[in-house]
């Protein structure tokens, strides 16, 4: 079913495509993976704005759609990437900038509660929507991983066939080891020297504006901190993320990343990988603004970026309207789930009026009301969730009848749960008269008439269809 709320031209990979998530078929035909573990990275310095929240929805909701559609076992990982500068100084005589990251300047523990205030609640939200689990690893523990080290040192060692692609301009790659004593590094690294490399560690020669030179080692088994540029930083991660004969690791990334990609694969070739072993990446919707300039919360706290549309405050600081819009994650998530209806919608971008648009619409439809839960027999949630079954078939019990169109309701057995929105409710005197108007493949695929009346009469006795019976038409959103 095509989405009218949103018109999108057609371009060369929907044309290709019959779903949006058709894109990972080819490669789980190929290595036949055990799971899929789908990888989100953020910077964590400040609020989120919607564009964040866009790419963290799509993770969610591409786990959820895989395991269902493929099933396969999936989960959402997000990267908090806490080595962006929070200081930039400069040495006072040669004016060269050195750069103190967010851990270094916070520490472990206020980056946790960072992480906490700024993505806790929004993250358990589409956990709980979506039924997916995640896990959170910041930059800094993922650098101290033995398998980064290693590859880091394998880097070093072909450093001459990759450096151009890690740093085309100049062919040096910024390796930024903080200062032992206060932390800082240069920024652009030309005063660090690789002194000493062997297949287990490499010895570095590095200066402080400040403390003058100083020697670290990095290896497995040293803690120095190692901090890289950000093809370089993504070329590691993505080649310890190759498949191990388990897991695919999905990068989902803003669509701004499509450009940077291609240096990324050149230097993955450099290192020797076959583009078929390493991790794929999902571009998600970039969010513009009108002059189709990616939306920059710096660039308008700047004066130098402008916003003309209405009720924009948020879109830039989405911190607040999660905790204080108790429908926002379900209205992001039904947005999200616009976008991937159709490849079309998907592989593009939108301005942030046309997201606002599409949540408005969304929005209508719902207002007012609650997300309301109803329990349901296995065997009819399986029929939900799969998308067969759109029609559910209640009793005019007084709290059915408050049903009505627009309204969510959340399918429920044991553990899981499936989200969906009513299209229409129509009450009935009785089932036979419910069977004469509805179509009985929407109530269950698998069954005839005769057979589906005999099972529902079982479910409810003569005496509850005299309370009337009510079909209610739903749409799944999530599960
Ligand atoms: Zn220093």
């Amino acid at each position: 079913m095509k989405n009218q709320l949103i018109i999108s031209p057609n371009t060369v990979l929907a044309n290709s495509l019959l779903n949006t998530i058709d894109l990972l078929r080819p490669r789980i035909a190929y290595l036949k993976p055990k799971k899929i573990v789908f990888v989100v990275g953020t910077q964590i310095n400040g609020a989120p704005h919607l564009g964040t929240n866009i790419v963290q929805t799509v993770a969610f909701l591409l786990a959820n759609e895989v395991r269902h559609k493929f099933s396969i076992d999936t989960s959402v990982k997000f990267g908090a990437l806490d080595n962006a500068p929070k200081e930039i100084v400069n040495d006072p005589f040669s004016i060269k900038p050195y750069q103190r990251t967010y851990f270094h300047y916070f520490g472990e523990q206020k980056i946790h509660d960072l992480i906490e205030d700024f993505y806790k609640v929004f993250f358990n939200g589409l956990s709980d929507l979506t039924n997916i689990e995640y896990e959170v690893e910041t930059y800094t523990k993922h650098q101290l991983q033995q398998n980064f080290r290693v590859e880091f040192i394998n880097s070093l060692h072909k450093i001459n066939d990759i450096k151009w692609f890690i740093s085309p301009s100049n062919g040096m790659a910024h390796i930024r080891i903080p200062c032992p004593k206060c932390n800082f590094a240069e920024k652009h690294c030309d005063q660090t020297t690789l002194e000493e490399l062997s297949a287990e560690n490499a010895i570095f020669k590095s200066y402080c504006y400040e403390h003058g030179e100083y020697i670290s080692e990095i290896s497995p088994y040293t803690d120095a901190y190692l901090d890289l540029n950000t093809i370089y930083r993504n070329v590691i991660k993505e080649a310890i993320s190759r498949f191990d004969g388990e897991i695919l690791y999905v990068m989902v990334k803003g669509g701004d990343w499509v450009f940077g990609c291609q240096l990324v694969d050149w230097a993955l070739g450099g290192l020797g990988y076959n583009i078929n072993q390493l991790p794929m990446r999902f571009f998600a919707p970039q969010i513009v603004v009108e002059t189709g300039a990616k939306l920059s919360k710096s660039l308008i706290n700047q004066g130098s970026m402008e916003m003309s549309g209405q009720r924009n405050d948020w879109i830039l600081d989405t911190s607040g309207r999660v905790k204080t819009d108790e429908n926002y994650i379900e209205n992001l998530i039904k947005l999200v789930d616009n976008l991937m209806s159709d490849p079309k919608h998907f592989f593009r971008s939108y301005s942030y009026t046309e997201i606002d648009r599409i949540m408005e619409a969304n929005l209508v439809q719902k207002r007012n009301f609650k997300v309301r839960t109803l329990r349901i027999f296995r065997k009819y949630y399986q029929l939900i969730a799969n998308g067969e079954k759109t029609i559910e078939v209640r009793v005019g019990y007084s709290s059915m009848k408050n049903i009505s169109t627009g309204q969510y309701l959340k399918f429920v057995c044991q553990d899981d749960e499936c989200l969906t929105v009513v299209k229409r409710v129509q009450e009935y005197s009785s089932f036979d008269e419910l069977f004469k108007n509805e179509d009985c493949k929407k109530i269950n695929p698998h069954l005839s008439i005769e057979e589906q009346t005999s099972e529902i009469r079982k479910i409810f006795p003569n005496e509850k269809e005299k309370l009337g019976v009510i079909a209610i038409e739903i749409e799944k959103i999530s599960n």
